[in-house]
């Protein structure tokens, strides 16, 4: 598709034309692809629209096939924390791409890359790569059953942590419960290893562990919740899991898939001063290619195979692409100004959609954790995945419909936190924020 360069493209409101060529291609896809689509949040059924068929990024833009841009507020899920197209990824992949782009067999790149993910986060003395969030956290969980021995994890309501059997398991409520499949498909045998317990609920976790004595082989948990929107572990939260699991026997997996490199160099173990037995990553790590990684205490990685017993293999594990691409975004994200520009930028856009909010007399709850933030429509500040389920997601739909027509492409789902990249300018924020107030105020008459 032809077109003016992104960049710097004047973004002005009410330009949107049409949308039919996306409607074309997305009844051809539906023909070949289940609902048309790879991952299902993509098809917008949430926010009842046509999914955007996007032909080209740049920086903080998209450009669909009708030759609409937008502010991209997904940026790929959490990868693309310098933004689309960056120019030093490109070309680092350019270069990397001309000498081959998959081995199968060992290369420097990937001791490289993993020294660099040690050295941020030290609680990591040894990593595996894998090819996807989803393998990490599959991995973990294995492993943490062959170190102890014990077969049950807990896991928390609203946290995901990919679409692994074990872990499509979501008591749905703040109650300790016995788990119950998420999915058809998983069995009842897979979902009673899993047992679900509350967010921000030590209590229910504590009951677990009384009532599931010396069974229960890692608690998985995503320190800074980002799947059910942004939610914060509360004070004393994560501290609490850590001396639970230390109690009983039990490891403490961080699942930093969105938070590593994220939320600061270290993640959110950075934050909270805590070291977990385990950590997966994901999604920046990569630069925008497939990547997942594990590691944590060396005397439990050696576990692994070949060194140990604990199968775990990738044909394409550690790829060249994607592993060069992730060594040079961890570079440019080694400088500490880059985490303040990412806070400066998720404030601006934080208090501008507050201001918008207070305007339209819509009572909206925000969350934020520097460039994550979820806007959740509900009055009350959400907690936990019950509190997160109460939002309108009506509204939010029309909220959603109400951006995408200003050129302003949020997340698709009231349940996801939006992404902000150094590539997002002031400009783009006021415009977003502009934007926001329009919504808001059609959305109340
Ligand atoms: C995205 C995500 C995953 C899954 O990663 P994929 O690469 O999509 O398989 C796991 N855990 C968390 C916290 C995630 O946000």
């Amino acid at each position: 598709m032809p077109g003016k360069p992104l960049h710097g493209l004047p973004h002005r409101y009410n330009e949107m034309r049409t949308t039919k060529n996306s409607e074309r291609l997305f009844k051809l896809a539906r023909r070949y692809l289940p609902g048309g689509v790879d991952s299902p949040v993509r098809a917008f059924g949430a926010v009842e629209s046509i999914p955007r068929f996007i032909v080209e990024g740049n920086g903080s833009k998209i450009r669909d096939a009708d030759g609409n841009s937008y502010i991209d507020y997904v940026c790929s899920w959490g990868p693309l924390i310098l933004g689309h197209a960056e120019r030093r990824i490109v070309e680092a992949l350019r270069h990397a791409a001309g000498k081959g782009t998959s081995f199968g067999a060992v290369t420097e790149l990937e001791t490289r890359l993993a020294a660099m993910i040690c050295k941020a986060l030290p609680s990591m003395e040894m990593v595996r790569f894998v090819s996807s969030g989803t393998e990490a956290a599959m991995s973990a969980i294995r492993l943490a059953r062959a170190f102890t021995g014990r077969d049950r994890i807990i896991k928390f309501a609203g946290c995901y942590h990919g679409h692994c059997d074990s872990l499509l398991v979501s008591g749905g409520s703040g109650m300790a419960t016995l788990g119950i499949p998420d999915s058809p498909g998983v069995t009842a045998s897979t979902a009673r290893d899993t047992l679900v317990a509350g967010y921000n609920d030590l209590d229910s976790v504590r009951r677990l562990f009384a009532g599931y004595p010396d069974s229960v082989a890692a608690v998985i948990v995503e320190p800074i919740a980002a799947n059910m929107g942004l939610v914060h572990p509360a004070s004393g939260f994560l501290s609490g899991l850590q001396r639970l699991a230390r109690a009983n026997g039990a490891l403490l997996i961080f699942d930093e898939v969105i938070t590593g490199f994220r939320v600061a160099y270290g993640g959110a173990q950075q934050l909270y001063k805590i070291r977990p037995d385990l950590t997966c990553l994901g999604k920046i790590i990569g630069g925008g290619l497939p990547v997942g990684a594990y590691g944590g205490r060396r005397d439990i990685m050696q576990m692994v195979a070949p060194s140990g017993k604990v199968y775990q293999a990738g044909t394409l594990s550690g790829n060249p692409l994607a592993v060069t691409a992730g060594i040079t975004t961890l570079e440019i994200l080694r400088d500490p100004s880059i985490y303040k520009q990412l806070e400066d930028k998720g404030d601006l856009l934080q208090e501008g959609l507050a201001a918008s909010a207070c305007d339209a007399c819509m009572p909206l709850s925000i969350a934020r954790q520097g460039s994550l933030l979820t806007v959740f429509f509900s009055a009350q500040a959400i907690t936990d995945y019950t509190a997160a389920r109460s939002c309108d997601t009506a509204v939010f739909g029309r909220f959603f419909r109400g951006m995408l027509e200003q050129g302003i492409y949020w997340p698709p789902s009231q349940f996801e936190a939006a992404f902000l990249s150094l590539a997002h300018s002031r400009q783009d924020i006021s415009v977003t924020v502009k934007a926001a107030r329009q919504v808001l105020k059609q959305i109340q008459d």
